[in-house]
């Protein structure tokens, strides 16, 4: 694992500054790990210790489950057999890559195909946060293109079976699984009776109820010109997942231009509509991350549509000329704290 990929990480920084109560004795528990590609930090508030750190050691070893069994940076996985067998033969997967698949399919289909978990061979030509990223020739994108089309993955719901169409055709799910991982790190922390905490898995952050004093939880929204960790605003929630995608974290730079690694799946070229960030919040964290990912490939107004399309989902978008654009959910609770950004809407 490169020194540059493990750079990757906290897009979004929880604001410290706040407190916490007097009166709870809870502590915070808490564990760093490399997982993903990334760096994953969880962070319990509870009374009891014990509870919390086998909490989280049920939670590493789902993550490690959810990374063997969809990765594409391993020797094996079930998403590398699907790939492998691609135009052959089906392959039968668990009901978690089941899942994730069904969804990844779904919101490919939602955003019109501006996610496709099918852009795997587009990712791989650019190698975009390894050290062999570079501009691919135009040829070789061209002659790529024809592969991605999510249409041509068929899931078979009776037995989980699942078969890409033509060979050479691959999945990716690096735009939708570490949400998912999020969802499920919730899931293990609400069964093991834990109410409060902050979960970061390198820039999706998932909350569980409030901060111990009662309070929301403050998350800052990086911003995507500055240093990491400068952020442009703040922004409460309870509860909630808060999901960004940037072109400021995976990125190289050619001849001044700068490619990143989100790719518009209509040209193969990495997505400029004009977005530079483009942040979800909802309750779960899969539908953050192919949100988060699809608003950026649809640029402002088409992101903005398929957002307000649906319930319950918020979202803060960012364009390079810096301006802020908030949905209507937002308004009561989000604070621009950097002046060079102007809160367009
Ligand atoms: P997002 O916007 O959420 O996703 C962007 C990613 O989605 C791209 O990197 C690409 O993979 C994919 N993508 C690009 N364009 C599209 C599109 N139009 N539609 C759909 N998907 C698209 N990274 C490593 O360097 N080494 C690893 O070993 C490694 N293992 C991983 C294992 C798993 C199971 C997962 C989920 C990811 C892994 N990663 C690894 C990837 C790494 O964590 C990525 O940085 C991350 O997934 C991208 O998330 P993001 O939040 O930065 O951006
Ligand atoms: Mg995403």
């Amino acid at each position: 694992m490169s020194k540059r990929v493990l750079m990757v990480f906290l897009i979004l920084l929880v604001l410290t500054f706040s407190g916490c109560s007097k009166e709870k004795t809870s502590e915070v528990i808490s564990e760093t790990i490399y997982a993903l590609g990334t760096v994953i930090d969880i962070q319990i508030y509870d009374e009891n210790v014990d509870k919390a750190k086998k909490a989280i050691q049920e939670s590493i070893e789902r993550i490690t489950e959810i990374e063997n069994k969809m990765s594409v940076n391993k020797d094996i996985s079930e998403v590398i057999l699907i790939n492998e067998n691609a135009g052959e033969n089906p392959v039968q997967v668990s009901e978690d890559t089941f899942y994730v698949l069904k969804k990844a399919k779904e919101y490919s289909k939602l955003s019109n195909g501006a996610f496709d978990l099918t852009i795997e061979p587009i990712v791989k030509l650019w190698g975009i946060g390894t050290e062999d990223a570079r501009v691919p020739e135009k040829e070789e994108i061209t002659s790529l293109l024809n592969l991605v089309n999510y249409e041509d993955l068929k899931l078979d719901e009776s037995t989980n079976k699942v078969q890409l169409n033509k060979k050479g055709q691959a999945i990716d799910l690096g735009g939708i699984a570490k949400g998912y991982a999020g969802d499920e790190i919730k899931r293990i922390l609400l069964e093991n009776d834990i109410n409060t905490a902050f979960i970061n898995l390198g820039g999706n952050v998932v909350t569980l109820g409030t901060k111990v004093d009662g309070s929301s939880w403050r998350i800052g929204i990086q911003n995507p010109l500055g240093d990491r960790g400068n952020y442009i605003a703040v922004l409460e929630v309870v509860d909630k997942t808060v999901v960004t995608s940037g072109n400021y974290e995976r990125y190289f730079i050619e001849d001044g231009k700068r490619y990143h690694h989100i790719i518009n799946p209509k040209t193969g070229y990495p997505a400029e509509e004009g977005i530079i960030s483009s942040t979800i919040v909802t309750d779960k964290s899969i539908d953050a991350d192919a949100l988060s990912t699809s608003v950026y490939v649809l640029g402002l107004e088409k992101g903005m549509e398929l957002i307000e399309s649906l319930d319950n989902v918020d979202a803060v978008i960012i364009t390079e000329d810096k301006n802020v654009y908030i949905t209507e959910g937002l308004k009561e609770t989000f604070n621009i704290v950097d002046d060079s950004f102007i809160l367009a809407n």
